[in-house]
């Protein structure tokens, strides 16, 4: 297919689940754009330029992916990248019903632009940010879930 696809998330940080996402769409897209946002209502572990830089680390070697912050709103973002397609990650049910209603809310904000579902590799379906912070905030070992820069990254402020 040709064509951009825009990945937006927090990326709080990148996970392998993640990239194994962004490796899908780069077969079947001219280029993958992952566009970490910036301000959200979530609070982020990691500041909006080190979940860029966790991101470029993770993803570092494949051709066509691009990694970028944004901040604002991501319709404003994706008309400014002139992008007609969302990608976001499906692992399980309970992801569902939030994608469906942010996919919902974002074609009533755009209506000339579609989200795609991608789903990972199994072995990659039961790992989320979230925990992947926890664990390591408690000293757990990582690197079965995230690159090695990450994993340093995660080591680093945890210090
Ligand atoms: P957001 O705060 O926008 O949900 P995330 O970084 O948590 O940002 O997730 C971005 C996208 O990646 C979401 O669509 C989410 O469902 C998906 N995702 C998160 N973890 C995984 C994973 N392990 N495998 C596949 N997709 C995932």
């Amino acid at each position: 297919m040709s064509g951009a696809i825009l990945y937006p998330g927090t990326f709080d940080p990148i996970t392998n689940g993640h990239v194994d996402i962004v490796l899908r769409a780069s077969h079947i897209f001219e280029k993958v754009i992952v566009a970490v946002a910036g301000g959200t209502s979530k609070q982020t572990y990691f500041s909006l330029k080190e979940r860029v830089a966790m991101a470029k680390s993770a993803l570092k070697g494949v051709a066509n992916v691009e990694i970028c912050g944004f901040n604002g709103l991501l319709a404003d973002y994706v008309h400014q990248r002139k992008v007609r397609v969302i990608l976001r990650g499906l692992r399980a049910v309970s992801d569902f019903e939030y994608e469906f209603q942010l996919a919902t809310m974002n074609q009533i904000l755009m209506p000339e632009v579609d989200t795609m579902f991608l789903t990972p590799a199994e072995k990659y379906t039961f790992i989320s940010s979230t925990l992947v912070r926890e664990i390591a905030l408690l000293g757990g070992d990582v690197s079965a879930f995230v690159h090695p820069a990450v994993e340093k990254a995660l080591k680093a402020k945890r210090r």
